[in-house]
């Protein structure tokens, strides 16, 4: 396990590259006063705002700004912290980071200031997470999620979830301890109304996590159909703004174009595909890969007709399919996943509306406009339902996927438990299933973790973090 124990010294710029009013140089570990002591000329005072010079080791002055120091374990870190504020620029900052070199401090990796503060249990991974998830937020919804992870609203949930299961073990234990009594334990204890209500538990704050995964990953929408069918247009409508080029010569979108909006807080990164007729013009074969595999990551697929020109309905879909997409394409449209857009409602007459089937193997039917920017908002509505998307209340916190897949585990397990007491009643095995559980949920928050796991996600952070 990685260990915060005989840490090193380690400095980073705080601030993004390039110019601007101020650039802080961030500092954390052991040598931080000594480093004060040699780069300002003395030793400032815990947590108080100093206004000096700031000098390299041959007492040259380098900069003018703000020293602010934190012992540990009072800070982000929990080590010593030292924070210069000095001008933003290359050269200053990055002869303060010399400096700081040469005095024996070693730069810090990606996420290396926030997994100091992981190991000297300042923060749970989980909120560690959520740091770099509020500084990448693109959304108020984001951002706002992110704040409640950090401040430790799913942690919370989780260490509830721990407790409860840790407890149920407890009682187990006890009843191994006394085999002959087993019977007794097992069936006086509710154990089994407890465990039925850990589910629920667990089922209420899985669900919340969905809706806190969403907001941090968001839905993957291609946009599919002819060239000329209004693709680029319904793009661009859904954008709000002219991102894709929009022109009435067939072809046009030789590549795929990628655009992210948001719909409420829920983040939409939707590629609109190159036309999908077969061509022997390697560019738009090209395109056609490229579109085989959105297409096949996509949570939808939007198929759009120019419906002032052709129509489509449950019993001509297929053969439409099949004589005017690529077979590739055929292969990676997946009905499950499709709804048809039939555009240009203004000059085919359709009212904008949406037709779900009786079938419900059937792709419902949008009638829209995309340039008349009519149907766009039950689109929206539409798109939302798909993923069962609903904008967070107050409660709501962002999730990552691996939070998710841990939390589906540990669900398995206290299924595996129920089955166990059901049809075997060996308190040994429910206990085992329980003890899986609990770690699955103790991997969210960093209790069980491997180090690899740990080194995968603070590598992601940006520096200076
Ligand atoms: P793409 O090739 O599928 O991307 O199609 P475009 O978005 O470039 O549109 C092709 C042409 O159809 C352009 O002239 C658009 O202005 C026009 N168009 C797109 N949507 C509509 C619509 O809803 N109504 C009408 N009347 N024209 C549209």
């Amino acid at each position: 396990m990685l260990s915060a124990a005989d840490s090193d010294t380690i400095c980073a710029i705080a601030t993004p590259p390039g110019r601007s009013g101020v650039g802080i140089v961030r500092v954390s570990g052991p040598d931080c006063l000594n480093l004060a002591q040699q780069i300002l000329g003395f030793q400032p005072q815990p947590r108080h705002a100093h206004y000096c010079p700031f000098f390299d080791l041959q007492g040259k002055m380098l900069d003018q700004g703000i020293a602010l120091y934190f012992p540990g374990p009072h800070s982000f870190t929990g080590e010593d912290v030292l924070e210069l504020q000095g001008h933003g620029g290359f050269y200053v900052l990055d002869a303060l980071i010399q400096t700081l070199s040469e005095a024996g401090t070693r730069m810090a990796r990606p996420g290396e200031f926030s997994e100091r503060a992981f190991l000297n249990d300042k923060l749970d991974l989980a909120q560690a997470e959520a740091i770099a998830d509020l500084i990448d937020s693109s959304s108020a919804e984001a951002a706002r999620s992110a704040l409640r992870t950090l401040q430790g609203e799913f942690s919370r949930l989780i260490d509830e979830l721990a407790e409860s299961i840790i407890n149920l073990r407890v009682y187990l234990e006890a009843a191994i301890d006394f085999t002959d009594e087993e019977i007794d334990f097992l069936s006086e204890g509710g154990i089994s109304e407890k465990l039925a209500h850990i589910i629920s538990q667990l089922e209420a704050v899985l669900n919340q996590a969905r809706q806190g995964a969403l907001i941090r990953e968001g839905m993957a929408v291609v946009i599919a159909g002819k060239p000329n069918a209004g693709k680029s247009s319904l793009l661009n409508a859904l954008a709000g703004k002219d991102s894709a080029i929009v022109t009435d010569i067939a072809g046009t979108t030789r590549d795929i174009l990628s655009e992210q909006i948001n719909i409420d807080g829920m983040p939409l990164h939707i590629t609109d595909t190159a036309g999908l007729r077969d061509s022997d013009d390697p560019v738009e074969q090209e395109g056609i890969r490229r579109a085989v595999k959105a297409i096949s990551h996509a949570d939808r697929i939007l198929l759009m007709i120019d419906s002032s020109q052709e129509s489509v309905n449950e019993t001509n879909l297929n053969d439409y399919l099949e004589k005017t997409i690529s077979f590739r394409l055929q292969e990676a449209i997946d009905l499950s996943r499709l709804t048809v857009i039939q555009n240009k409602a203004d000059l085919s007459g359709r009212p904008t509306k949406i037709i779900a089937s009786q079938d419900s193997k059937q792709p419902p039917i949008i009638n829209l406009s995309a340039k008349q920017q009519t149907g766009i908002d039950l689109l929206k509505q539409h798109l939302k339902d798909c993923m069962g998307f609903q904008p967070a209340g107050e409660g709501g916190f962002i999730a990552r996927r691996r939070h998710l897949d841990a939390l589906n585990k540990a669900r398995d397990c206290l299924l595996q438990a129920d089955w166990q007491l059901n049809h075997n009643g060996a308190a040994e095995l429910v206990a085992e299933d329980l003890r899986h559980a609990h770690q699955h949920l103790g991997e969210i928050t960093g209790k069980f973790s491997s180090d690899d796991l740990l080194g995968r996600i603070f590598s992601s952070f940006c520096i200076g973090k």
